[in-house]
């Protein structure tokens, strides 16, 4: 069942389609009064648009509306949850894909300042199995806290006080456990592809052309303090700052991707957020320290 982009009211059908006229006629939603979905008429090129902006609208479009059949009188009403759910799957294994090869090339990328001369096939095996299971990691945590979260507000599976009155929320009527990967999917692809794109004109320098505060300025700082300027100054120094970047914005999107598809609190939705990335830079280490030993 499709839903109201602004309020997410659910309804059955977001347009009408009538056999004498080629136009279509947008739904109006009874909730807020505004056209349930016009995005179904924007070209993909809005949706990216939409997608970077962090417009709550995008979201609710993809997750619930894509592919929701019209009202045509002529034809009869076909069962838009069974093709959602297939469809649903389909993106995400897609994503998840683009996800895993835009990630590999960036790390392979990263790792050399010579790509071409330094690739090798067991390079290329190792960071994809590392990337897949990062991946993993973080979806697996990040899907089983939301429903554990989800299941003591008794939002989903729903209560048996919200299925008497009957919801108006249509995020609750259609959730699927799968919505959630596929929210995180939505959210890290552009700032990943992003990142890949910087990178053809732009890499971080190998050796180190380091700033270190000055003297006169390090002593403006009370002495105790000066250990955590010069910690903090190491720090900045050893990060990929393009990386470091675009993961930020990665995580920003992913929290407000979370915050429009479940009724979390702000707060809650962080802690999601970091416990997925937490779970997979630790499966990362440990992968990687187990790799080192043998
Ligand atoms: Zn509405």
């Amino acid at each position: 069942m499709p839903v109201c982009v602004h309020c997410a009211y659910p309804v059955k059908h977001l347009y009408t389609v009538y056999k004498t006229k080629s136009n279509i006629r947008l739904g109006v939603c009874p909730q807020c009064d505004q056209f349930l979905d016009p995005l179904i008429e924007h070209p993909t090129l809005i949706l990216i648009l939409d997608l970077v902006l962090l417009k709550s609208r995008v979201y609710l479009h993809l997750l619930f509306n894509r592919g929701a059949p019209p009202l045509e009188t002529t034809v009869p009403d076909i069962d838009f949850n069974t093709k959602r759910r297939s469809d649903v799957w389909t993106d995400m294994i897609m994503l998840s894909a683009m996800a895993v090869i835009a990630e590999t090339t960036l790390r392979i990328l990263a790792s050399t300042s010579i790509p071409e001369a330094a690739i090798s096939e067991s390079s290329i095996l190792r960071t994809t199995v590392l990337v897949v299971l990062e991946l993993l990691a973080q979806h697996l945590t990040t899907t089983l806290l939301t429903l554990v979260v989800l299941r003591v507000k008794g939002w989903y599976p729903s209560s048996t006080t919200t299925t008497t009155s009957k919801t108006t929320d249509g995020r609750q009527i259609n959730f699927l456990p799968a919505l959630i990967p596929l929210t995180l999917l939505y959210s890290s692809l552009l700032p990943l592809l992003l990142q890949l794109f910087l990178m053809i004109y732009y890499r971080p320098p190998t050796t180190s052309i380091r700033s270190v505060p000055s003297p006169q300025a390090m002593a403006l700082f009370p002495p105790f303090a000066q250990e955590l300027v010069l910690e903090a100054t190491r720090f900045w120094n050893g990060t990929d700052r393009l990386r470091a970047g675009t993961r930020l914005l990665g995580g920003m999107s992913s929290g407000f991707g979370l915050r429009v598809l479940l009724p979390t609190k702000p707060w809650e939705t962080t802690v999601i957020v970091l416990a997925g990335w937490v779970a997979a830079a630790g499966l990362g280490n440990a992968v990687q320290s187990m790799w080192s030993l043998i």
